[in-house]
């Protein structure tokens, strides 16, 4: 069955059409990448599913249901969590009060839907907030201040803070962007790692074509909003204008 799925899907920015009919689906457990040349729309695909975005046409739907009317709260609490670059991260904060807040929030949503769980809130925020900090490996950390963290820990913080909401889709703008080698490779793997553990689906914008080819199921070609092709990595890999654009032609 399809996680997610969208039909139509079109934004326009003034004469600028960002997103243009994107029929996309995915399924659950898969990890599907989106690329694309600079201003393809990946960005504005993402937007648009976490609800940041209000689309000009189409349909979203999660679960079978769309999700094109919600507020983008209701959003993450319907399972949809993105990790966002650097801006979730309270500097001043320690690690683990970073990774609370997250799990306060969460809970909080959660709360708002059930008054039974009034009574296991403060336990189940203190667990959610060591499961989160355990998740992306930074138990260790928790004491540090988020600001003295290396790069990658950051970037690692953050998709703790995705995680804590317990998503079943997790999307990620482009993660790996400004990391070393060593803190890509780490990051990856991390990736990989919270997929299994937590049974994730994940929708992956990225750039580095070896990330790509090697954590993805399924890739999704976009140029100028539209979706180009779309398939297994042999398949995407053999299509001339993928060739072409990063493949060396
Ligand atoms: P990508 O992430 O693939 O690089 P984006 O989704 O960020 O591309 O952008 C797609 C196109 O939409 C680009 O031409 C960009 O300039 C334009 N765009 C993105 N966001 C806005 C916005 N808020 N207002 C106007 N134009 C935008
Ligand atoms: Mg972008």
């Amino acid at each position: 069955m399809s996680l997610l799925d969208t039909e139509g899907l079109t934004k326009e920015f003034g004469g600028l059409v960002a997103v243009d009919d994107v029929d996309l689906e995915i399924h659950e457990n898969e990890s599907v990448s989106v690329i694309g040349p600079n201003g393809a729309g990946k960005s504005t695909l993402i937007n648009l599913i976490t609800r940041m975005l209000d689309p000009t046409a189409g349909d979203i739907r999660f679960k079978g249901e769309s999700i094109t009317g919600l507020e983008p709260h209701d959003v993450v609490q319907s399972g949809i969590s993105k990790s966002f670059q650097t801006a979730s991260i309270f500097p001043d904060l320690t690690v683990e009060e970073n990774a609370r807040i997250a799990a306060l929030a969460a809970e909080h949503g959660a709360f708002r839907f059930n008054f039974l769980r009034h009574q296991r809130r403060y336990s189940e925020v203190d667990k959610l907030t060591r499961r989160t900090l355990d998740s992306v490996g930074l138990l260790g950390q928790r004491e540090a201040p988020a600001a003295d963290l290396p790069y990658g820990d950051k970037r690692r913080l953050e998709i703790g803070i995705a995680l804590a909401s317990e998503p079943d889709l997790l999307l990620m703008d482009e993660p790996t962007a400004g990391m070393s080698p060593e803190e890509t490779h780490a990051t990856v793997d991390l990736i990989e790692r919270v997929k299994e553990e937590l049974g994730l689906t994940i929708l992956l914008v990225e750039h580095d074509m070896e990330i790509v080819f090697n954590v993805s199921d399924r890739i999704i070609v976009l140029n100028r909003g539209r979706v180009i092709t779309q398939g297994t990595p042999d398949e995407v890999q053999g299509h001339p204008e993928v060739q072409e654009a990063y493949l060396g032609g």
